[in-house]
């Protein structure tokens, strides 16, 4: 009897020695081990803040770079058109538009609406500039309140982004900014908040008037369509009726060619065509 209280004793001694050295063991793991992995953090810290720092340094002197391009074009003189085209994509329009643009090699800017959303990825792919036109475009709808406003404009930009892997930061008011469709109250608070959200609005000063009806005559198109102002931001639709659009949109290209035009897309650093000005920040 004794014997067999010694041998339990004797096995419940080493069974607790050994719980309480795996004990010390885990321990001094567990201390290594947030040693190390604190050193990590630190190190991962120290990256991030060096990584931020680059990121500033190069979005300083990438704005810079920007600054002076604009200036120097402004310097020489160098006339600059921005193609636009409102509405689309259609199907019977706009690959005949891509193609001109093809054709001529050239890009123009295309402020697109919640319409065959298919079709955003050849006007991507083919290097012109996806835009936001609000996805409904209908005027009752997007300017009932800022919330409405940017609930479509999201649902807009949610499927450019599927569609295309952009995240377009240029939009374009239904109407154009100096739309009077919308309150004063409510418009000021939709600048407010997309100049707050990093988004760019441009208008046009120039309209080649294809919205004034449909099949409006080529010739008055190209008369309309050609500016004489060293940059011209030239308003066009792609929408289903704006056929003669297409028909114009050759000789509108050769008129700007001829008079020594460059043609650029719209970018947030572009120049901005505005009918009502955005501020320069947020308040
Ligand atoms: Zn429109």
């Amino acid at each position: 009897m004794k014997k067999i209280i010694g041998g339990i004793a004797l096995i419940l001694s080493l069974a607790g020695l050994g719980y309480s050295g795996f004990t010390i063991y885990g321990a001094a793991k567990g201390a290594l081990e947030k040693k190390s992995l604190n050193k990590q953090i630190t190190e991962l810290k120290d990256k991030k803040v060096k990584t931020e720092a680059s990121l500033k340094d190069v979005t300083e002197k990438n704005n810079k770079l920007k600054k002076e391009y604009n200036q120097l074009r402004e310097q020489r003189g160098i006339k600059v058109v921005y193609l636009t085209f409102d509405d689309g994509p259609t199907p019977n329009n706009t690959p005949k538009i891509l193609d001109i643009l093809k054709k001529n090699n050239i890009k123009g800017t295309f402020f697109v609406i919640g319409q065959n959303p298919d079709m955003y990825k050849r006007i991507v792919d083919e290097g012109h500039a996806i835009a936001i036109h609000t996805y409904s475009h209908e005027y009752k709808q997007v300017y009932a309140s800022v919330d409405a406003f940017f609930a479509d404009l999201y649902k807009l930009r949610d499927l450019i982004k599927e569609k295309t892997g952009v995240d377009p930061k240029v939009t374009r008011f239904p109407g154009g900014s100096s739309t009077t469709r919308v309150s004063k109250p409510i418009k000021q608070a939709i600048i407010n908040r997309l100049t707050k959200e990093g988004y760019v609005y441009q208008d046009w000063n120039c309209d080649s008037t294809d919205a004034s009806g449909n099949k409006v005559p080529v010739e008055k198109l190209v008369k309309n369509g050609v500016c004489n102002v060293r940059e011209v931001n030239l308003l066009m639709h792609d929408a289903y009726a704006k056929t003669t659009t297409v028909e114009a949109l050759q000789k509108i290209i050769d008129a700007y060619k001829a008079k020594g035009y460059i043609f650029e897309t719209l970018t947030v650093d572009s120049p901005k065509f505005q009918h009502v000005k955005q501020p320069e920040s947020a308040n």
